[in-house]
């Protein structure tokens, strides 16, 4: 991949200008957008590689340009929301959003998340990984076709609530998902049980986490959902 392409869809001039000099310095190119409407012409024009969106803009709904993006890109989307924002981070997650930060925000931050979105970038553009009847991460092997995972080696024992867990945070490797689109993926629409969502993760933690309080491969985003992490990415906070 050459120079990575970041479109920065904000209208705070301030937090702009913050985020476009850290693209700068970190070698990355970007376009700017201030409006909605701008920023969908953008994501068309110039087919960014990922996309930094705040979720207030003046013309338009964040959530509402998501949907229109995905119904076309599977551009990496990471939104940018204040705290006040945060049922409108989860909807934007769940409209195909892959990632977040919260204002304010650090640099260090901002740069960790965007090295997280583009790697899913260069895993979804290596063509036969996506339909690979075998997922590799780290120490972490999913055979889909035998239905067996192994860990450095060892097969493990999942139960099938479990091992459905494991596969849809593998297949969604490096993008945050919410509680509630893991429920509705996992138990169908009709359940809304976080409790026992919680109960699965955490016996599914035990098994394939050496220190399952300090997590690498499955992070926990408190009160929005659960992310698989390539190992060797940055955690990236919270
Ligand atoms: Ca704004």
């Amino acid at each position: 991949m050459n120079k990575p392409l970041i479109l920065v869809v904000e209208d705070d001039k301030a937090i702009r200008n913050l985020i476009t000099t850290t693209l700068e310095t970190q070698g990355y190119l970007y376009h700017t957008a201030a409006t909605g409407e701008a920023s969908i012409l953008e994501a068309v024009s110039s087919r960014p590689d990922v996309i930094i969106l705040d979720l207030g803009l003046p013309d338009m709904d964040g959530v509402d340009i998501i949907r229109k993006v995905r119904s076309w890109s599977n551009t990496p989307i990471v939104v940018v929301s204040a705290r006040s924002e945060d049922k409108d981070k989860i909807d934007a997650l769940d409209a195909g959003a892959d990632d977040y930060l919260t204002k304010p925000f650090s640099v260090d931050e901002l740069l960790a998340r965007l090295r997280v979105s583009l790697r899913r970038v260069r895993y979804d553009s290596g063509k036969l990984r996506r339909d690979s009847p075998v997922f590799v991460n780290g120490g972490l092997k999913i055979d889909y076709a035998a239905g067996s995972v192994r860990l450095d080696g060892k097969e493990i024992h999942l139960t099938p609530i479990e091992y459905k867990l494991l596969c849809l945070l593998a297949k969604n490797v490096g993008k945050v998902l919410t509680h509630n689109f893991i429920l509705r993926e996992i138990w169908g629409s009709y359940s809304s049980d976080l409790s026992a969502l919680r109960v699965f993760m955490a016996t599914l933690r035990k098994k394939i986490e050496k220190d399952p309080s300090r997590p690498r491969y499955i992070q926990t985003h408190i009160g929005v959902g659960y992310r698989m992490l390539r190992v060797g990415d940055d955690s990236a906070g919270n």
